[in-house]
């Protein structure tokens, strides 16, 4: 059961006052893009809410604008809805309603509430009026109910240019709502939809659309961002003068859906907006739609977030009556909270240093037992080999170590974690003085962190066999932008952070990662949580994701 919140309790009081006999939600997106986490938000409240209270929730495609949508967006959406844990009842299709739109609109014109415009759209804005001022009737507004049949029958059937004719409703050309001031319900656009075909060349308009939709569909509570605040009395009014069954497709619901608002939520150093996301995608600027430095759900997905950690990310936002910006922490904070609990320790090298134990036996090696999970017992041991060769990471060596690097450096005694306590002895350096080899030797009384002479060995690292290594390709990604807020700029492609992708060509992982399932997940220790990449890992290269860092590193370099 997921936290309490206000429209949980509209919903909640209209099911005890008996004005709806069970709760039906829907999720719409129109497929002109990918889901991103602000829809995550927007899934995990109308599909959450539905399964707390019992109810029902559909996934409907709100396909009014053929230019802008395809199949390729149909998909993507349907498989990322499933993969966040959630189950449709139905699953629906604006464009399936057409014809019934189609029909409204008949209906509309009929009883003298629609007409037929030849404004252009610059006249339009001049007939509309502005917030202080009133609008203008257009001339057209007092065409005959026979006139305006037949011309739009006309615009059905394709006798006029895009733009030449529009279908409005008749309202109020002096609502003080904008939005009521003769709003088109209908427009002419010679565009093949990627469902209905050719069809059709008149669209509907998303007002006039949406309510029909959730009404046809039997919607109790149909949930949208504030920006649809001032839409509200058009969709009311729509609903209430078209002839519509309250108690359609058998739905046992009675009552037209009401529109209830509430606030966007987005991620600070994050566009969330479909238009920029595919410009980031069609320039290149990432590797696509599932590029793991972005906020998609198939970056997400990617990156290696799970589906609990989202719907807790939504869960820990809460849904409030305003817009929000969230911090990058609180979605990070709840893969670490999820992977803390779930993932397999294991060894892993980014930047390899060979390290040779110049007193341990050629040709020996010997394995520790070591649990998966420090706390989760039922995560069982693994064996780690080790043996004469080992790789340290580059960063846990230092030539010339200040008195606070309780790590490796010429002289220095350092433990290698759950094995021996070791020195250096030797530096091996190529021509241009990179350190390219640690000779060191090991303490045999120090196995699994014995220090039998009491003395201190303040710094412990991790290590890999050498023998034993897996080679990988590890890729640790950063924010993709350093500014907060990139989505407020027109120029947000600048603003991309150039360092926002690290590949580690040469990573060394402990063997034990080769019996991984694709699916699981890995803390490399000290160094952060690791997934396989989906698309790019293969039984010949083992590639690797960093889903996230151990701990918030930004909030340490800020503060
Ligand atoms: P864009 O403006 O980028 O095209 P959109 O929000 O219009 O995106 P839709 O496909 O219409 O995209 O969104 C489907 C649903 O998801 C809508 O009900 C919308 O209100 C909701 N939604 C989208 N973004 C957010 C967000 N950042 N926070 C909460 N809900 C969101
Ligand atoms: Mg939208």
């Amino acid at each position: 059961m997921s936290k309490n919140h206000f429209l949980r309790s509209i919903a909640e009081n209209d099911i005890k006052n008996g004005k709806h006999e069970y709760v039906y939600t829907r999720f719409p997106p129109e497929p002109n893009g990918y889901l991103h986490l602000g829809h995550a938000k927007s899934i995990c409240l109308n599909f959450g809410l539905a399964k707390d209270l019992g109810g029902k929730c559909n996934l409907r495609f709100d396909d009014t604008n053929p230019e802008k949508e395809n199949i390729e967006y149909v998909e993507s959406i349907r498989d990322s809805v499933a993969w966040l844990g959630f189950e449709w009842d139905k699953l629906c299709y604006a464009s399936d309603y057409y014809d019934q739109l189609h029909a409204f609109a008949v209906q509309l014109i009929e009883k003298g509430l629609a007409y037929v415009d030849d404004l252009n759209a610059e006249q339009m804005r001049e007939y509309r009026g502005t917030l202080t001022e009133a609008g203008k009737d257009s001339p057209s507004r007092s065409r005959s109910v026979s006139e305006n049949l037949a011309l739009f029958e006309k615009m059905r059937a394709g006798e006029f240019d895009e733009g030449e004719y529009t279908l409005r409703a008749k309202i109020d050309m002096a609502s003080p709502n904008i939005t009521l001031r003769d709003p088109i319900i209908y427009r002419i656009r010679y565009a093949h939809h990627y469902r209905a075909g050719d069809k059709w060349c008149i669209y509907p308009m998303y007002d006039f659309t949406h309510c029909i939709s959730d009404a046809l569909e039997g919607i109790t509570h149909s949930f949208c961002t504030l920006e649809f605040q001032d839409n509200r009395a058009l969709y009311d009014w729509v609903l209430e003068n078209i002839d519509i069954d309250e108690n359609l497709n058998g739905e046992t619901n009675k009552l037209m859906p009401r529109q209830i608002e509430f606030g966007r939520s987005n991620l600070e150093y994050t566009v969330a907006s479909k238009r920029k996301l595919i410009q980031l995608v069609k320039d290149g600027h990432v590797s696509g739609w599932d590029d793991p430095r972005l906020t998609t759900l198939v970056g997400l997905k990617r990156r290696g977030y799970t589906p609990a950690s989202i719907r807790n990310f939504c869960e820990e936002i809460g849904v409030t009556k305003k817009d929000s910006v969230i911090e990058m922490t609180v979605l990070e904070n709840a893969i670490r909270q999820d992977l803390e609990a779930s993932a397999k320790r294991v060894f892993g090298v980014l930047k390899p240093l060979k390290l040779v134990i110049t007193n341990y036996p050629e040709g020996e090696s010997e394995t520790f037992t070591v649990k998966n999970h420090p706390k989760d017992e039922s995560m069982g041991t693994r064996e780690i080999p080790f043996g004469r060769e080992i790789f340290i990471d580059q960063d846990d060596f230092m030539m010339d170590p200040p008195a606070k690097f309780f790590r490796l450096g010429p002289g220095r005694e350092v433990r290698l974690r759950y094995g021996y306590a070791i020195t250096c002895n030797e530096v091996i350096q190529d021509s241009d003085g990179n350190v390219i080899e640690l000779r060191c030797t090991y303490d045999p009384l120090t196995a699994k962190g014995k220090t039998p002479d009491g003395r201190k060995i303040k710094g412990i690292i991790h290590w890999v066999s050498a023998k034993h290594a897996l080679s990988a390709e590890v890729r640790v990604y950063d924010r993709l932008y350093s500014e907060p807020n990139p989505g407020a700029s027109e120029d947000f492609v600048s603003l991309i952070n150039p360092d926002s992708l690290h590949v580690y060509p040469d990573a060394k992982l402990e063997p034990s990662v080769a019996q991984g399932d694709q699916n699981d997940r890995y803390q490399f220790e000290r160094v952060g949580y690791f997934c396989f990449d989906e698309k790019d890992n293969t039984e010949q290269q083992l590639v690797m994701n960093r889903t996230v860092s151990l701990r918030d590193t930004w909030a340490k370099a800020k503060g």
